[in-house]
Formats: structure tokens, C-alpha cells, sequence
């Protein structure tokens, strides 16, 4: 039998779809990439509570492994049970793997009205340290401590990952929240590492620095101003979705987990418990993960087409939020199918 193109360029990419609404909205993107003709082969696996409903360890080891062996994964939403010893499922891979800086595009769509029609913004998160490292103690009965993390190591890397970023996109300015007036030792870390890799090696894109607090009130009175936003991790988290607000929500802000050799692609927003199996979750915020993933394999693989079928995907969700085909957390009246439904009917349409 003759070998097409199409059966040679079969990606693997391993598929964790999640808790809550994880399971509904991967299923729209397996629907999505099939429509498409998406040249990826998902390899499903489990974390989270899925993975412990089947009796396994809520981050199975397999399920690490299969996602550092083939470097590429898609992950939907897990939920870590709170109160009973587990680490957090998210922050458990992203340590295994190390992938230390997320990154999350957070871009007006047309189509979605909202306070500020023009934002675009890119957060960028350290992934690995701050208090998200996770050393808790009872230090006494009744009294609990959380230890900051800031090493010169992780915080360089993470300067030089955005400033390279920023260069490769053609991007002007970096802007670090940063709280170092208060925590002088760890902030004030992370800034000196930011400005000298600014200094030595970046010195030709803008930096500043802003204390967290007066930023965050800067970025919702004028978003315009920043570009990229350089954040420690447990800033980028809340930032993160502090920017979804400006945009239209967690429905539609995707992110990326970036290693040096592992990437891992997730929505910003969590299980969303409360809508979960309610068929109404706005899928989109995952598609758009999966299209940044296709056009990381384009770049990593070298393969055109999925570069083709990643616009192709941008192009009709586009179209159907500028026709007003929307979830309910957008205005519209959609399902989560019947979204995924419009998707399809207008790939690659847009005018
Ligand atoms: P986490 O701590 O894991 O980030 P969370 O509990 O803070 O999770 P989410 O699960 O992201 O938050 O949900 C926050 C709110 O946003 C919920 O009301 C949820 O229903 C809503 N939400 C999140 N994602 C979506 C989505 N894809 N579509 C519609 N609503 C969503």
C-alpha cells in the first residue's frame, strides 16, 4: 500500500483529559483535530481524580513518564483532593518535568465585548519555585509556615526564557511584578536576575519593574501599557487570571508549560466543578491550547501542516465568535457540542 504523507506524519501526543469539565472539553478538541485532519495520534492517560478513581496514585508515575518519553502533551484540568496529603497534581508534573516557565497569550477576540477591545498581553510564569514548591510546616499546633523559594538558577532561567521569548516574537518590553520591597531576599532575587540578563544579554527590549499591587491596578485601568509580564509563580497564577478578566474569562486564555525538551499544553482555568457535566463549559480556551500546541509541533517536528491546520482552527473559532456563536459564559447560548459543532462547519473560513 502506497505511504501517504498523512499516514507517515502521525505526532504523538499524550492526552490527560481531567476532572470536572476536563472530559468534555477534551472531547470537543479530539472532535476539533478530527475535523481538521489534525496529524496527531493522542495516547491517553490519567492523573488527578480520574487517575485515583481507578485505584491508581492521583500523578501515576506512568502517566509522568509517558509524558516525558513523548515530549508533547495536552492536559485538561485535574483536581487534586485537598486536606488528605496529596501534592497538587499540576504542580507534581510540572516539577517532574520540569517545566519551568508557562506561558499564557492573553488576546481580545473579536466578538467578545469587553472593557478594553485591544489587549494583548503575554504572561510569563515561573513555574517551579516560589511558595508553589510546596514546603509546609507545622512549626506548633496552630501554627503553620510556608517557605518561599527563590533560587539565582530558576530565576535566571526564567528571565532569560522571556527576554528570549520577547526577541524571537518581536516583542518590546518586559515588565516583572515582583513584591521585593516586602520580600527583599526572594523578589529582590528574582529582579536582580531579570535586570542582568536585561543588561548583559537583552538590552536592546524595554524592562521595567513594578510592585505587584500597584501593577495589577495599572493593568485594569490600561493594559495597553504592558507587553509581556514577567511573573514568580505564585503572581503568574493569580495575574493570570486577573488578565482572563480583561479578555472575557477563563473560557478563552490558553497556556503552555515549556522545559528544554518537554512541553505540556493546558487552558488556564481549573475542573470549573460547579459546571461540570452540565454540557455548557466554553471549550475554547483548550482548543486554543491544542492550536498552540500544533504550531509547536510545526516548529519542533518541522512539519508545515500542522502549522496549516492550527490556522485553519483559529480561523473558525474566530469566525463563529465574530457571528455570535458563543457559550453562555461569553453571552451566547451554546452548549459545549453545539459550539464544537460551529467550529467545525467554519474551519478555516474566516474572511
Ligand atoms: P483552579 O484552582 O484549579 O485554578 P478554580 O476553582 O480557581 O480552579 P476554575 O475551575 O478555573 O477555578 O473556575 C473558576 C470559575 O470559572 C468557575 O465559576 C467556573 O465555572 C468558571 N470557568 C472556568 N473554566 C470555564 C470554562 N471553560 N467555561 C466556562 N466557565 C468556566
Amino acid at each position: 500500500m502506497e505511504d501517504t504523507n498523512a499516514q507517515r506524519m502521525q505526532h504523538e501526543v499524550v492526552l490527560i483529559k481531567g476532572d470536572g469539565i476536563g472530559p468534555e472539553i477534551s472531547d470537543a478538541v479530539k472532535k476539533v483535530f478530527h475535523a481538521a485532519g489534525a496529524p496527531v495520534k493522542f495516547i491517553e492517560h490519567d492523573a488527578g481524580m480520574a487517575a485515583l478513581d481507578k485505584g491508581d496514585d492521583v500523578l501515576p508515575e506512568s502517566t509522568v513518564e509517558a509524558m516525558r518519553s513523548v515530549g508533547i502533551s495536552l492536559k485538561g484540568p485535574c483536581t487534586t483532593p485537598i486536606g488528605k496529603g496529596f501534592t497538587s497534581v499540576n504542580v507534581g508534573i510540572r516539577k517532574s518535568l520540569n517545566l519551568y516557565a508557562a506561558l499564557r497569550p492573553v488576546r481580545s477576540l473579536e466578538g467578545v465585548k469587553t472593557r478594553f477591545d485591544d489587549v494583548d498581553l503575554i504572561v510569563i510564569r515561573e513555574n517551579t519555585e516560589g511558595l508553589y514548591a510546596g514546603i509546609e510546616n507545622e512549626v506548633t499546633d496552630g501554627v503553620v509556615a510556608s517557605m518561599k523559594v527563590a533560587t539565582n538558577k530558576a530565576c535566571h532561567r526564567i528571565a532569560h526564557w522571556a527576554f528570549r521569548y520577547a526577541t524571537h516574537r518581536q516583542r518590546q518590553k518586559i515588565t516583572v511584578f515582583h513584591k521585593a520591597n516586602i520580600m527583599k531576599l526572594s523578589d529582590g532575587l528574582f529582579i536582580k536576575e531579570a535586570r542582568n540578563v536585561h543588561h548583559q544579554d537583552y538590552p536592546n527590549i524595554k524592562y521595567e519593574e513594578a510592585i505587584i499591587d500597584a501593577g495589577c491596578m495599572r493593568l485594569v485601568q490600561n493594559p495597553g501599557q504592558f507587553d509581556i509580564l514577567l511573573l514568580e509563580n505564585l503572581y503568574g497564577d493569580v495575574v493570570s487570571d486577573l488578565c482572563a478578566g480583561l479578555v472575557g474569562g477563563l473560557g478563552v486564555v490558553p497556556g503552555a508549560n515549556y522545559g528544554d525538551s518537554v512541553a505540556c499544553f493546558e487552558a488556564v482555568h481549573g475542573s470549573a466543578p460547579d459546571i461540570a457535566g452540565k454540557g455548557i463549559a466554553n471549550p475554547l480556551a483548550f482548543i486554543m491550547s491544542s492550536v498552540m500546541m500544533l504550531n509547536y509541533i510545526a516548529d519542533e517536528k518541522r512539519d508545515e501542516s500542522c502549522g496549516k491546520v492550527a490556522d485553519a482552527i483559529r480561523q473558525g473559532y474566530n469566525a463563529c465568535l465574530r457571528e455570535g456563536f458563543k457559550t453562555g459564559d461569553l453571552g451566547g447560548e451554546l452548549s459545549t457540542a453545539d459550539f464544537t459543532q460551529e467550529l467545525i462547519k467554519r474551519l478555516g473560513k474566516e474572511a
